[in-house]
């Protein structure tokens, strides 16, 4: 049996010894489009137990700016968008930490919807693709071609519900002939869509550019370390006193324990106390707990 305490002392445990709380929003803040119950006031005690939040999102599909109105829309609406980390902010924040030239003489090509070219255009980073490719066919007839404008840097992928094999041909081509980067906003390998199944998630976007290029993709979403190296170099924060919170092992707890963060599972979302608790399971966060209300558990219970 993999051996995780259940959190029973959150003042000691956790709250003591934490500055700043990365949360996942699915299965930690809402699941789909309904807030869990009791988030808000949680989120309020904290905010005035002096702690940090960050809003941390593998999808890509909406920019911080659309997050900020998924947020507000479920009465949130203290979250500034500067605490929303989304993977399509993290792919536009990769860019400019690793200095893609912001001259307009560089340009991104992108399998992705709205979100990513949003967070492209507030660093003033040109972008092709995206949702304008949705309806084009290549020209496949006798000696047909597809043009690529030979001025695109980086191609990124990201969940795209309308990806067709324009967009694989485009990227591929960068990739392969004009040397465009590629980079990932995440892999994962499912996501919900709805809840009535798992669908496929932007993994099989990726495969589809590993397959044609042999390329491995820079990931810039969880549990790549690039958030938390971007969070300590603009807030200089001690990466002991951060505790990731998620609902997922091999996304939201390995980043914390790859980066160093204490971390701590929700059974809120897709994980079940059965399979963390399993033999199987490998991957073992500091604490769990039902969900986030329990940081304050304790006191609610001795009231
Ligand atoms: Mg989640």
């Amino acid at each position: 049996m993999a051996n995780v305490p259940k959190l029973s002392d959150p003042q000691s445990e956790l709250l003591d010894k934490v500055d700043v709380f990365i949360f996942d929003c699915d299965g930690v803040i809402w699941r789909g489009d309904s807030l869990i119950d009791g988030i808000a006031e949680t989120l309020e005690r904290l905010r005035k137990a002096g702690k940090k939040m960050f809003f941390v999102t593998n999808n890509s599909t909406k920019s911080r700016a659309g997050y900020k109105k998924k947020f507000d829309g479920l009465g949130l609406t203290d979250v500034p968008a500067e605490e929303i980390f989304s993977s399509s902010f993290a792919a536009a924040a990769y860019l400019e930490q690793s200095n893609f030239p912001t001259d307009g003489s560089k340009k991104v090509y992108v399998i992705g919807e709205v979100g990513i070219g949003e967070e492209l255009d507030l660093i003033g980073i040109p972008h092709l693709g995206g949702p304008a490719d949705n309806d084009k066919v290549a020209n496949m007839g006798s000696g047909g071609r597809l043009e690529v404008d030979p001025d695109v840097g980086a191609v990124i992928v990201g969940f795209d519900r309308d990806v067709n094999y324009y967009k694989i041909q485009y990227a591929q081509l960068c990739i392969n002939e004009g040397d465009a980067e590629f980079i990932a906003t995440n892999l994962d390998a499912v996501t919900h869509l709805t809840d009535a199944q798992e669908w496929a998630g932007n993994g099989s976007m990726v495969g589809a550019i590993r397959g044609c290029t042999g390329q491995e993709p820079t990931v810039v979403g969880k549990p790549s370390p690039l958030m938390i190296e971007y969070l300590e170099s603009k807030y200089g924060m001690d990466r002991s006193r951060i505790c990731m919170v998620g609902d997922r092992l091999d996304t939201d707890v390995l980043f914390g324990t790859d980066n160093g963060l204490k971390s701590l599972l929700v059974l809120s979302g897709v994980t079940s106390e059965e399979k963390l608790l399993s033999p199987d399971n490998s991957i073992t966060p500091d604490f769990y707990a039902d969900d986030i209300n329990a940081f304050f558990a304790s006191e609610t219970a001795t009231v």
